[in-house]
């Protein structure tokens, strides 16, 4: 599939230049609603809502004390590129975390409390919030129409693969951002809100082109940690996936990730990412795990959602 250039330069040079904006967002999370349960409606003691907030702020905390070196673990590696011209690209997740951290409205049910049930808005495009995740063990997921991280309370600062996730995570803000600089009217935002916050949707929905990118980068930062190894594996077909969770201190658990990225690995190189074309056996095989797990794709074409077949790729 083709990347546009113009994306990855757009958000950039909003980053350099420190560009602020400011965009209306919206109290309630779709993503605690879809668990099919009827939510337990009552007044809630406000201690529970600060308790959340303490826990949000710990993993905050935890986060942005170690995400420098897990940074600068990666940057140090990008001599071993093959496309050296992908770095800037690469660091653009680093950047974000860097610039969130000036973000006084980062912890999420901190800001709802303080918002009293109004909309909220965060004063600079580049900034996000951070909640907890619903889902045990997913180390990171971002959620656009609230431009809010749900991170794992257990987020382990010593496991590259949470890194990866969070990593990962964070590209889909940088297009998140990319997508609302590119608004021009209250109509546009609340499509955009209204796709991200459709309720049970009859299938779930990806917005395609934004995955190969965000796992395409993944899998360039995890070849990094493992100095070039597992592209090369890739030559041969073969790698000890053991090996590679060990690289990564990641847990057992998280074996069928690790199985995953190295069959997306095996369809991305050998040619990688170069000139933003991402190498389309890649592509291919992205579309087909989202289509084997029921996903409705999407695309992004000039300013809209558009649903896609699969054979239109
Ligand atoms: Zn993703």
């Amino acid at each position: 599939m083709k990347r546009s250039r113009s994306f990855v330069i757009a958000v950039s040079l909003l980053i350099v230049a420190g560009v602020t904006a400011t965009v209306v967002f919206f109290a309630a999370k779709t993503s605690e609603k879809r668990n099919g349960a009827e939510p337990v409606l009552g007044v809630q003691p406000a201690s529970i809502q600060r308790s959340r907030a303490a826990v949000v702020q710990e993993v905050i905390n935890r986060i942005e004390q170690h995400s420098g070196r897990f940074a600068q673990r990666i940057r140090q590696a990008f001599s071993l590129l093959e496309h050296p011209e992908l770095a800037d690209a690469l660091a653009l997740p680093f950047e974000l975390w860097e610039i969130n951290q000036h973000n006084p409205n980062r912890n999420y049910p901190e800001f709802l409390q303080r918002a009293k049930g109004n909309g909220f808005q965060q004063a600079n495009v580049n900034y996000y919030a951070y909640d907890l995740s619903s889902s045990p063990g997913m180390a990171a997921t971002f959620s656009p129409a609230t431009r809010c991280m749900d991170v794992d309370r257990h987020f382990d600062p010593a496991n590259a693969l949470d890194w990866l996730v969070l990593y990962h995570e964070t590209y889909h803000v940088a297009q998140d951002n990319n997508w609302r600089v590119q608004l021009d009217s209250q109509d546009q935002l609340d499509a955009y809100l209204a796709f991200h916050m459709m309720e049970n949707p009859p299938e779930p929905r990806i917005i395609i082109n934004y995955e190969t990118t965000a796992y395409a980068y993944e899998l360039e930062c995890l070849n990094l940690l493992t100095r070039d190894e597992l592209r090369q594996a890739v030559t041969v077909g073969r790698y000890n996936l053991e090996r590679l969770r060990v690289i990564l201190n990641a847990r057992p658990d998280q074996q069928g990730m690790i199985e995953m990225l190295w069959l997306f690995a095996l369809a991305y190189w050998p040619d990688g990412t170069r000139n933003n074309q991402h190498p389309p056996p890649f592509v291919r095989h992205v579309v087909e795990a989202y289509q084997a797990r029921g996903y409705e794709l999407y695309t992004t074409n000039q300013g809209r959602l558009i649903k896609i077949q699969p054979n239109e790729l």
